[in-house]
């Protein structure tokens, strides 16, 4: 095991909240470090196509791309990137230690997490390359490219349901395919998708088969799980709305975590429940989940990260300290 000296602020994960952490921190000459994950660097934008909603690309903009622009900015301030993940951390001290794959230690007086949040898929063939190709995990991403379509919704729950009857603006018609005869979601949400004229459900089934015609969806094929009967469904659109995993395995033993397992933070600042920890992007964010909104989360947790090692620096007490204090001893 080696050890690489103490930093002022380590920022673990590399989607737009921790390259935009990054980037105010290496501009407040703090030096980052950012520990962008061994295989998904760039984060969740990275697996899809056009971006169309992110402000400043008035005709819109790959998703690698914007990444890499944005990692090439951060990089342009100072901002050191090592492409590995965190695998332990402890947070508990004035000084944090996190550890790489390879076991070397890096300590820093600050950690800003930005480790993102899972869509779950469905683990079908074909699901992840056609990803921006017909299949979604977001109706507010990708919605406004399904003018006209069949599209099928799979899920039960609030989302699901929200999805469904925010994608009835764009589409010609919305299945919603759930495995059970009832759905989860609470009862306003789903009187307004019974209500709404477009939207049919198939209710008892799940999809058995992702179709693909050049490179983009072209049909799925529906099971009943009861009878295991199979049918087509001619749908151009496959938007998956099954619930998703915040990436905080590793700090759950440390930090405070709601009950679906987000990073808890004091809202409207991002620290978490330990002085000198913040919390940035959809690691801590389940409402809204966009890049724009992580981008801010990440801006906001570098300027509390500045303000807590210049109060480190001059010796003056922090508030984040006097909270972090009081929420560990009660
Ligand atoms: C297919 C798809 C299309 C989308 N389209 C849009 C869109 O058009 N517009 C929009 O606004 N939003 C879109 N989104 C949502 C948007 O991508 C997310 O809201 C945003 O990326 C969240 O940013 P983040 O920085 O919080 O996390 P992420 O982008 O998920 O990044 C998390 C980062 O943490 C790293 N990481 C995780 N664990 C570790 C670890 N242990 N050690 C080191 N690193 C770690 C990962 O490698 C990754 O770099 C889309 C999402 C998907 C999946």
């Amino acid at each position: 095991m080696t050890d690489s000296g103490v930093r002022e602020v380590i920022v673990i994960g590399s989607g737009p909240a921790g390259y935009t952490a990054a980037l105010y921190t290496a501009r407040a000459e703090l030096k980052p470090l950012v520990f962008g994950g061994a295989i998904f660097v760039g984060g969740a934008l990275t697996t899809t196509t056009e971006v169309e909603n992110f402000p400043g690309f008035p005709e819109g903009i790959d998703g690698p791309v914007l990444m890499e622009n944005m990692r090439a900015q951060a990089v342009r301030f100072g901002a050191e990137m090592i492409d590995d993940d965190i695998v332990e951390v402890d947070l508990t001290g004035d000084i944090k230690t996190v550890t790489d794959t390879a076991g070397t230690v890096h300590r820093a007086k600050a950690v800003i997490i930005a480790t993102g949040s899972g869509y779950r898929k469905l683990d079908l063939p074909k699901e992840d390359e056609l990803s921006g190709r017909g299949v979604s995990w977001c109706a507010t991403c990708d919605g406004f490219f399904f003018r006209d379509r069949d599209i099928v919704v799979v899920g039960g729950g609030d989302t699901a349901m929200e999805e469904a009857t925010f994608l009835t603006r764009f589409a010609k018609s919305v299945t919603v395919v759930h495995r059970r005869s009832t759905l989860r979601a609470s009862q306003v949400m789903q009187n307004r998708a019974f209500s709404d004229d477009k939207i049919s459900f198939a209710f008892d089934s799940e999809i058995a088969e992702i179709k693909a015609a050049d490179g983009k969806l072209a049909g799925v094929v529906l099971r009943d799980v009861f009878t295991g009967k199979t049918r087509d469904l001619d749908v151009t659109g496959l938007f998956i709305a099954i619930g998703h995993d915040p990436r905080t395995e590793l700090f759950k033993d440390q930090l405070e975590l709601d009950d679906a397992g987000y990073l808890k933070v004091e809202a409207p600042s991002t620290r978490t429940n330990i002085a000198g920890v913040f919390g940035a992007g959809d690691v801590v964010d389940h409402t809204y989940r966009q890049a724009i909104t992580a981008a801010a989360s990440g801006c906001a947790a570098a300027l509390d990260a500045e303000r807590y090692l210049a109060a480190l620096a001059d010796g003056t007490n922090t508030t984040a300290r006097e909270d972090a204090l009081q929420a560990v001893t009660g």
